[in-house]
């Protein structure tokens, strides 16, 4: 059953209209996403179909479901916008941070992480979304995996403490700590740099790094990474181009190693047999049929980001993994449009950054050296003061020595932000203000500057910069759809059995 409509381009994250008007599609214009729209390339078909379950996205959250679901017998769909990204030794699948190409942006015409040069492109379903909103914007992954393609794995275990001031209540960290943080261990296998690589040439910064922190009276720590470290040394014996020692990892690691969801939970959950994941599969809505089943409004495209297919497909049971904030904005734009009936009021608020604050750090005639290994793999827990604070060096992968890297700064902040619906750009929108994380960025500000050197005299000699006040954005977006305001304890959405 397939009606017709007329082959669209996606002009970008929010779908925006390119090339005037949708030119028909009874189901697309029933309940599908509006603000895309059609060009002239040739008919889009309209398709339906049922499944059992339907998980949408393939980063963590989604990959961990859709394997859960498939060891309980259940037939899964998991639907993820992006494309695959293989690796292996000496691969070329990411682009590189200073040399980056369309593979960098997921269609977009330009660069979008802080510091890659913003080089014009041909939009690209590629690695790295940022979701534009007012006053922060987040980046996230894109691509089966999701976050953990691009992410530097820096996998931390709260303490008990540090869990109950930010986690809802009614979770037990108990059980946390018991299982749920050593299951995840056990298939993402951190680890921390051995001393042979730290001593390296190469891991000069961090170890400079480590330095300043036991000057400051403070003992750093070495970040579990979910990586095999045999990687770095093989680029540092020449074996492998170099990708990890040279901090080169922000739109992923090309040699592998990385034990990202992809050739994990994803991996396995395929191994079962019960798990199909559809690629170039957007979701644009999602909405409630009146038989209580939900509906799901997908947009199958091209890497170029062109429409090839309408997809509606209902299921029984619907599951969201498409992230903080494409779980949000579905959510937020079903309430808003009437989609689903009673959603909780608290859909799209209590969205925080995690505290986010990155500042380069210039210690003048001591340069922490062009090459600059990585992942972020040291740092310092000062977790007992009010304000508990991560503070993490991070690599960065210069082209020359030009004397600089990063400090980067996490803390518990307060989640004022919000998404709201706009209407014209049929998404929602976060909204946030400085405000909301200056006393916490005041906090990382000091506890940096106490680590690399006090006062005036030091902030002569090793400058830092917060880079985060300049263009304020975040890898770690929290919130949106939280544990007690919009769903129970399991995750179900409060009233919406099924979702
Ligand atoms: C550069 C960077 C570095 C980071 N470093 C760290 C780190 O060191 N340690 C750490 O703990 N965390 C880190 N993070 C954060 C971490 O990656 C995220 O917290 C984590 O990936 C979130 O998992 P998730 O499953 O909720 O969402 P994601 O991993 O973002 O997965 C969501 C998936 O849904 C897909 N999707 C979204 N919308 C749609 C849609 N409408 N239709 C279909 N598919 C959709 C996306 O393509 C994606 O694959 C980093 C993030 C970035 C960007």
């Amino acid at each position: 059953m397939a009606t017709v409509s007329r082959r669209a381009f996606l002009g970008g994250v929010t779908g925006a209209a390119v090339l005037g008007a949708t030119v028909t599609g009874v189901a697309g214009a029933a309940t599908g996403p509006s603000g895309r729209s059609a060009s002239l390339l040739g008919a889009v078909q309209t398709t339906r179909e049922h499944r059992r379950a339907v998980v949408i996205g393939t980063g963590f959250g989604g990959a961990i479901t859709a394997l859960r679901l498939a060891r309980a017998g259940v037939p899964v769909l998991q639907l993820e916008r992006g494309i695959r990204w293989p690796t292996g030794p000496n691969s070329e699948t990411f682009p590189h941070m200073f040399t980056p190409d369309r593979r960098a942006s997921w269609l977009w015409p330009t660069t979008v992480f802080t510091g890659s040069p913003p080089v014009p492109f041909r939009p690209y379903t590629g690695v790295v979304e940022r979701v534009r909103g007012v006053g922060m914007d987040i980046l996230c992954g894109s691509g089966v995996g999701g976050g953990s393609l691009v992410y530097h794995g820096m996998t931390i275990q709260p303490s008990a403490e540090n869990f109950e001031r930010s986690m809802p209540s009614g979770l037990d960290y108990g059980r946390f700590d018991r299982d749920f943080y050593r299951r995840v261990a056990s298939v993402l296998k951190p680890a921390t740099i051995p001393d042979d690589l730290l001593n390296a040439p190469a891991y000069r910064s961090s170890r400079m790094f480590l330095d300043k922190v036991a000057a400051s009276g403070r003992q750093g720590f070495r970040v579990p990474l979910p990586l095999d470290w045999d990687f770095a040394r093989r680029e540092l014996r020449g074996e492998f181009k170099p990708s990890y020692t040279t901090g080169d990892v922000i739109y992923g690691v090309n040699n592998g190693g990385k034990n990202s969801v992809d050739v994990t939970y994803v991996a396995a959950a395929e191994a079962t047999g019960r798990v199909e994941v559809a690629t170039l599969h957007l979701v644009r809505d999602i909405s409630r049929a009146p038989s209580g089943k939900w509906v799901v409004h997908v947009d199958r495209i091209d890497t170029d980001g062109l429409v090839q297919e309408r997809k509606e497909i209902t299921t029984d049971a619907l599951f969201l993994g498409a992230g903080s904030a494409g779980t949000t904005r579905l959510l937020v734009k079903a309430k808003a449009k009437g989609l689903i009936p009673d959603l909780p009021d608290g859909v799209g608020s209590r969205w925080g950054n995690n505290g986010d604050r990155i500042f380069t750090w210039t210690p003048l005639g001591d340069s922490p050296g062009k090459l600059q290994g990585g992942p972020a793999c040291v740092g310092v827990k000062d977790w007992e003061s009010a304000d508990p604070l991560t503070v993490i060096l991070g690599p960065v992968p210069f082209p020359a020595d030009l004397g600089t890297t990063s400090i980067i700064g996490f803390g518990i902040v307060r989640p004022e932000g919000r998404f709201v619906y706009d209407p014209i750009r049929d998404d929602a929108v976060l909204h946030w203000s400085q405000a909301y994380d200056a006393q916490l960025t005041g906090a990382i500000r000091n506890r940096i500057r106490s680590i690399v050197g006090e006062g005036i005299v030091s902030e002569l000699t090793s400058p830092t910069v917060d880079t985060t006040s300049i263009e304020t954005t975040t890898y770690h977006p929290l919130g949106g759809a939280t544990i007690g305001d919009v769903c129970d304890g399991f995750g179900r959405v409060l009233g919406q059995p099924g979702l």
